[in-house]
């Protein structure tokens, strides 16, 4: 099962294997029904200021760091530049609204993917742009054990957000682990980006608006329309990683 996607990945990378020691997981849209509740943050805050912009738009913003998306928006709509202080008022606001916003779901299945990785001794570690610590702090209770602090990349940690290659690369740094040693489990367009360009095998998980050729072309190497699906799946792919290797014919 998967053999011959998986061969396609190895011979694309010029990797002989793909051993999985570790799962390099993002937060928002992944781990958490999080997205809906950001995305109407972000537009309620500005609609405050008179920019209206469509819903979708922010599920392909998302991975981001607020002062980006905020820097990119103002060149769209002034053609300008924000100022740091414009990021920092607006962004702050976008938080306050997020806050206020009905408390978020963990999205269903991720109990189940977490788990099964613990079974299969494959380390999991936090991969996030976001440095929200109303979600953050819910990490231990919502998912017990899943993600030790010393397994976390959040923005604090990194100079460059996702697409960046670098908060994935960091994250493989943590672990120990080559990047034909783990995978990246994502759900939105820029993250894909940042795990494939990372040289991981990157899952998208589609559980948004945007059409799963988004994220096809944005790196995945493979895509599940849910995180059930994909926790569904997990133990069929990751016995396709132990028993593939590259084809040299
Ligand atoms: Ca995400």
């Amino acid at each position: 099962m998967y053999t011959s996607l998986i061969q396609d990945f190895l011979e694309r990378n010029d990797y002989i294997n793909l051993i999985p020691r570790a799962a390099l997981i993002d937060m928002d849209g992944t781990l958490y029904d999080s997205m809906p509740s950001h995305a109407a943050a972000w537009k309620q805050m500005l609609s405050e200021i008179g920019v209206e912009i469509p819903m979708s738009d922010f599920f392909r913003y998302e991975g981001r760091t607020g002062a980006s998306t905020i820097d990119l928006i103002f060149q769209q709509v002034y053609g300008r530049h924000c100022t740091d202080d414009e990021a920092r008022t607006l962004y702050r606001r976008k938080t306050e609204l997020f806050a206020a916003m009905p408390p978020v779901e963990p999205m269903p299945g991720a109990a189940e993917m977490l788990g099964f990785l613990e079974q299969v001794d494959i380390k999991r570690v936090l991969v996030t742009g976001s440095g929200q610590s109303s979600l953050l702090n819910r990490l231990n209770s919502d998912f017990p054990g899943a993600f030790s602090m010393d397994m976390r990349v959040t923005g604090r940690d990194v100079t460059k957000g996702k697409p960046s290659p670098e908060p994935y690369l960091k994250a493989m740094e943590i672990a120990g682990v080559k990047p034909n040693e783990c995978i990246v489990i994502e759900n939105a367009p820029l993250g894909v980006e940042s795990g494939h360009a990372s040289g991981a095998f990157t899952v998208g998980v589609n559980t948004g608006p945007i059409p799963e050729d988004e994220l096809r072309a944005a790196g995945a190497d493979i895509v599940f329309p849910s995180m059930k699906a994909f926790a569904e799946a997990l133990p069929l792919l990751v016995y396709g990683f132990l028993t593939t290797s590259r084809n040299f014919n």
